[in-house]
């Protein structure tokens, strides 16, 4: 059995795809410079980053959300045997049906998947081939994807960001829009009294944060809103992959102002495990600690830097 976390009557597991050194920081951080990184190495070194590489460790990861009514997936990761030009997504196949089989769900109990957005490591397990097509993965489920966010990637505004991925929208998207089991909605739907869902446009226009909020304990998935730890000492930084830098920008601070200094429990779902975290304030900028950990992350004096 995979741990979980519970939030008044929801359990949530998370349920990791792959998790490693994985993006080149001057890939996702257009602002990043040397000298920053090279600063910053003490404490990112191992967990956060790994310096002969020059990659950020990251986990690709959806959670599954046990509540009384529905079982709920909230993104589906890279999937499996999908043509892509990022090598690490291309044509894999990881046994990412068989670690949510050790939460003690099948796909087939799965009765409701939640796109935070559409990229490609969130929407990959959406379908799998079978008998000559992608079919959808949960074959009881309803798919719930903003209606917004879904205008964007299936017009030419977001095919024309395709090319650098290939073309998820077609194998893992459209295929579960042909099976009628799609529901475009608002961007702050409501799934059932503890679960819902809220705007946090800019890294993609119709992305979402889904809140679990039971019995008065609470937290909230983040999606991309921040995808690395280095973010909190620099929340002005989007990354190239941001839709709309600016509105990033500015959704990733209200969102770190909003939750520092909570008992609002996060999941940024990039975040290393065990992902679940606390934020803190540290002057205009942010620390944090593992959700169990009483010490922060970041030592008090990189806040100098
Ligand atoms: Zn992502």
């Amino acid at each position: 059995m995979i741990k979980k976390i519970t939030i008044g009557d929801v359990e949530i597991y998370r349920i990791v795809e792959m998790e490693g050194p994985i993006l080149g920081v001057f890939e996702l951080f257009p602002d990043a410079t040397e000298d920053i990184i090279k600063n910053h190495q003490r404490w990112m070194v191992p967990r956060f980053y790994e310096p002969d590489s020059k990659l950020l460790r990251i986990a690709i990861q959806g959670f599954l959300l046990k509540t009384p009514r529905h079982t709920i997936l909230v993104d589906t990761c890279s999937g499996a045997l999908k043509k892509r030009k990022r090598p690490i997504f291309n044509m894999q196949n990881w046994p990412w049906l068989e670690t949510l089989s050790a939460s003690g769900v099948l796909p087939q109990g799965i009765d409701t998947v939640v796109c935070t957005h559409l990229n490609v490591d969130h929407v990959g397990w959406n379908t799998v081939w079978r008998e000559d097509h992608w079919q959808p993965t949960f074959p009881n489920a309803q798919y719930i994807i903003s209606k917004s966010d879904y205008q964007y990637w299936d017009q030419l505004a977001g095919q024309n960001h395709l090319p650098r991925t290939g073309d998820y929208i077609e194998d893992s998207v459209h295929p579960v829009y042909d099976s009628g089991k799609l529901e475009l909605v608002d961007d702050n739907h409501i799934i059932e009294e503890s679960i819902r869902l809220e705007s946090i446009p800019g890294h993609s226009p119709g992305q979402v944060a889904v809140h679990i909020n039971s019995k008065g304990e609470k937290a909230v998935i983040g999606s991309d809103v921040i995808h690395h730890p280095l973010q909190c000492l620099y929340p002005e930084w989007s990354t190239n992959f941001c839709v709309d830098k600016t509105k990033s920008r500015k959704t990733r601070r209200e969102f770190l102002e909003k939750y520092a200094d909570s008992d609002i429990l996060c999941l940024p779902s990039h975040f290393p495990s065990p992902t679940a975290v606390f934020f803190e304030r540290n002057g205009s900028l942010f620390n944090f600690r593992y959700k169990g950990d009483t010490e922060s992350i970041i030592p008090k004096d990189s806040f100098m830097i």
